[in-house]
């Protein structure tokens, strides 16, 4: 209780947060200065046009949300739903459920698809649920969803929306810096994201995008948004072009200090050669996790590369697994949620965690465990086909 908290030294390998490049944690350890410090002014203009390449939109609405993932969801929702709206929810996961139950909050009229969990969003589906309710204003799907490892193809889906006029509202918490994610070319309108997934940022900040369109719709609202601190004509007095800023909330100042550095990290390693860093140490975990004889729960088509959502064998003690990674390998990696609960384990390779020693380190320690819990097995074999993975594996 009187001494400082020493974290240990975690390998974070579940659906986040993931490890924090040591280079952010230093920009993070940097002097305080005011959020309206023309330094720091200077910061998030900085901040913005980063988070615009990272996008990959010119949308002058980008900014990152003071607070969690959820809280970008939250504040696509309440800005762009007003009651009796109707708006149709996909829902193939967890996170899917989290955005019918704000929808909902809103006073929207919620029409649900429920698809199967651990695959991706079905665009039919949608087709056939926008040409039954002609009076939709808007679909809302997550991109990535990482309480099942599915990727969704965010281009077909915005293109169906596309066609009944519907605003795209898109979960990108998990995507954004992982896989391809191109918000104004493939037509989203409102994108939110995280900084703890593949980001290699601490947790606690929300990239968010709005297109003109969707400002437009928040412009010409019947109703004053009914939560004050998202409000994003409120937010952007703040967040804004220009030196008019005037205060809204005092911005988390290291927080973003973090998320500049994060960026900057990015953009140096290049956004197309962090998607391939990305699939070529998934790869390699698959090939590794095959040879131990665990299974992917999502067809190889629909796999996000950084989360692997595997089936818990037979027999096997999904939480003792989990707990002696945790005690004896410093390894985390995450459970089931939902219905998955106790069925799958979740082995995220995001940001910065996604790196081929993570991948080697995972396989030896769970090649050991399995062993224990009476799964033959051959770490030799596992590493091997891992290791071929990472030699041969070439970028499309
Ligand atoms: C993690 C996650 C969220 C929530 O982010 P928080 O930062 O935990 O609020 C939302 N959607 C998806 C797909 C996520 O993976």
């Amino acid at each position: 209780m009187n001494t400082s908290f020493v974290p240990p030294r975690r390998i974070l390998m579940g659906p986040g947060p993931s490890d924090v490049a040591p280079r952010v944690l230093e920009a993070m350890a940097r002097p305080t200065i005011g959020h309206l410090d023309p330094q720091f002014v200077g910061l998030m203009d900085s901040i913005k046009l980063h988070l615009q390449r990272a996008f990959d939109t010119t949308y002058p609405l980008t900014m990152p949300v003071s607070g969690p993932g959820t809280v970008g969801m939250e504040s696509c929702l309440v800005n762009l739903l007003e009651p009796d709206d109707v708006v149709v929810v996909c829902q193939n996961g967890v996170f899917g459920g989290r955005l019918k139950a704000m929808a909902e909050r809103c006073g929207a009229r919620v029409v649900h698809i429920q698809d199967e969990w651990g695959r991706a969003v079905s665009p039919k589906r949608l087709a056939s649920a926008l040409s039954a309710n002609p009076m939709a204003a808007a679909v809302a799907f997550v991109h990535a969803e990482t309480s099942t490892g599915a990727l969704s193809d965010a281009q077909t889906l915005a293109g169906v929306a596309k066609e009944y006029d519907c605003l795209t509202i898109v979960d990108a918490v998990t995507s954004l810096g992982g896989s391809p994610l191109h918000v104004e070319s493939w037509g989203l309108d409102a994108v939110y994201s995280g900084t703890q997934k593949c980001l290699s940022c601490t947790p606690g900040l929300s990239p968010l995008t709005m297109s003109p369109r969707a400002r437009q719709v928040v412009e010409r609202r019947r109703a004053p948004v009914q939560s004050w601190f998202m409000d994003v004509s409120l937010v952007t007095e703040y967040w804004g072009s220009g030196s008019t800023r005037s205060y809204h909330h005092t911005a988390p100042i290291n927080a973003l200090y973090g998320l500049h550095e994060a960026l900057l990290m990015l953009h140096e390693e290049g956004l197309q050669a962090a998607w391939a860093r990305h699939k070529r140490n998934h790869l390699a975990l698959r090939a590794g996790l095959e040879a131990l004889g665990l299974e992917f729960i999502v067809p190889a088509s629909e796999r996000l590369v950084q989360l692997n959502a595997v089936a818990v064998p037979e027999g096997v003690n999904e939480a003792c697994v989990r707990a002696r990674l945790l005690k004896e390998y410093n390894l985390e990696i995450g459970a089931g949620l939902g219905v998955l609960a106790g069925k799958v384990w979740r082995i995220g390779l995001m940001g910065y965690s996604s790196r081929p020693d993570n991948v080697m380190a995972c396989l030896s320690a769970l090649s050991r465990i399995l062993a224990d819990e009476g799964l033959a097995n051959s770490v030799a074999e596992a590493t091997k086909e891992a290791e071929h993975v990472l030699d041969t594996y070439e970028s499309d």
